[in-house]
């Protein structure tokens, strides 16, 4: 999707590739085949661009270092990627800045005396999460017993975060653009819907009105502390005690899909302007509401050109091999009824073939 607007914001993308059928060398200038952990690769890579960004956060943050030490422009910087890299990380240096965080224990090992002090202080079972590799649920483990909890600790053999599970009232995202010179630009609040740990559905604006002003604030108060340029996803939990924060992301993210029909400038062209140095552009709302609806994949190959036969349905196919249980595509409806966009979105995604399924 970053392909897709590249041209029309003055920039070039040359993309580092597993495979030359990976989705993004569709929309390339130019393709260096390689995994994101080689050194040659990556050396390839930099020789014949300006800057260096980022579309996921599998990426060894010691060779990004190496890149920047070299002079190569690196945005965002090894330092801030870090905070989306490593949760334990992550949750430490916000816990230090008085950043609201779940309560938690950073450990690799069952028989660690502050993980039995942090489980004695609980009434309920925490939520147990690798530190590192993550991603869309996988890393993370919700043990019924403390029992569990410590046999999972101990098979997991990797540093986790184990934190308290909170009851959640919502989960919401916020979207921060932060450019090389520090101006930043937030996009509206949207409410985002989870099953299986996946993001299912994203909706624009957020059923919490009177979050908006408190996570906005938060959000350029973490884009400040990371030192981000470029989109920063923010994932946060509503709670009965307010705003808490699950986690971050240093790129365009699934929870900002909608700004490309929703916004005035949607979030891949303000990543792209932002790391190639230039002045952000507007992100506020130009529909009065917006649905996503994530697709992936279920038993048949999903048929992105039935989602396209609804009307008011605007279908992104990834152009991803069909695989179950993989994100493909999504499906956006945008408009002045919150309920119609919704069920468009849903019928576009329904007829698609996502395997997931509208909750209430
Ligand atoms: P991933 O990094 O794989 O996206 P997350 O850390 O976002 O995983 O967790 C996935 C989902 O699990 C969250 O969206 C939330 O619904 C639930 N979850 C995670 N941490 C907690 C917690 N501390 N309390 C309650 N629910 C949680």
């Amino acid at each position: 999707m970053m392909g897709d607007v590249a041209h029309r914001v003055g920039v070039r993308l040359n993309v580092l590739a597993t495979s030359i059928q990976d989705a993004a060398v569709a929309t390339a200038d130019q393709v260096v085949i390689g995994e994101p952990d080689d050194p040659f690769a990556l050396d390839e890579l930099a020789r014949d661009v300006d800057v260096v960004t980022f579309d996921h956060e599998l990426v060894d943050l010691d060779l990004v270092e190496s890149l920047s030490q070299r002079g190569v422009a690196v945005r965002p910087a090894a330092t801030a990627l870090r905070y989306a890299v490593d949760k334990a990380f992550q949750r430490r240096r916000f816990a230090e800045h008085g950043l609201p965080v779940p309560r938690f224990v950073v450990t690799d090992s069952a028989g660690d005396p502050a993980l039995w002090r942090f489980l004695s202080g609980l009434s309920s079972p925490p939520v147990v999460k690798v530190a590192r590799g993550g991603y869309d649920g996988r890393g993370v483990y919700f043990p019924e017993s403390m029992d569990d909890v410590r046999a999972l600790v101990r098979s997991l053999k990797a540093e986790v975060v184990v934190e308290e599970r909170l009851e959640l009232r919502g989960e919401v995202a916020q979207l921060v653009v932060r450019a090389v010179d520090g101006e930043m630009v937030h996009y509206p609040l949207v409410s985002t819907v989870q099953a299986d740990g996946m993001c299912v559905e994203v909706r624009f604006p957020a059923d919490a009105p009177d979050l908006a002003g408190e996570a906005a604030m938060l959000g350029e108060r973490i884009a400040e502390l990371i030192g981000v340029v470029g989109v920063l996803a923010i994932e946060l939990f509503v709670t009965d005690g307010g705003l808490v924060i699950n986690e971050v992301a240093l790129r365009p993210h699934n929870t900002g899909h909608w700004t490309i029909e929703g916004a005035a400038t949607d979030q891949f062209s303000n990543h792209l302007l932002a790391v190639s140095g230039q002045s952000l552009g507007p992100a506020t709302p130009i529909v009065a509401h917006a649905v996503m609806v994530n697709v992936v994949g279920g038993d048949e190959p999903t048929v992105p050109a039935a989602g396209r036969a609804i009307d008011g349905a605007f279908v992104h196919d990834y152009g991803k091999a069909w695989r179950p249980g993989r994100k493909l595509g999504h499906v956006t409806a945008v408009g002045d009824d919150a309920t119609l966009a919704r069920v468009t979105a849903w019928a576009g995604a329904r007829a698609y073939g996502t395997r997931t399924r509208e909750t209430t």
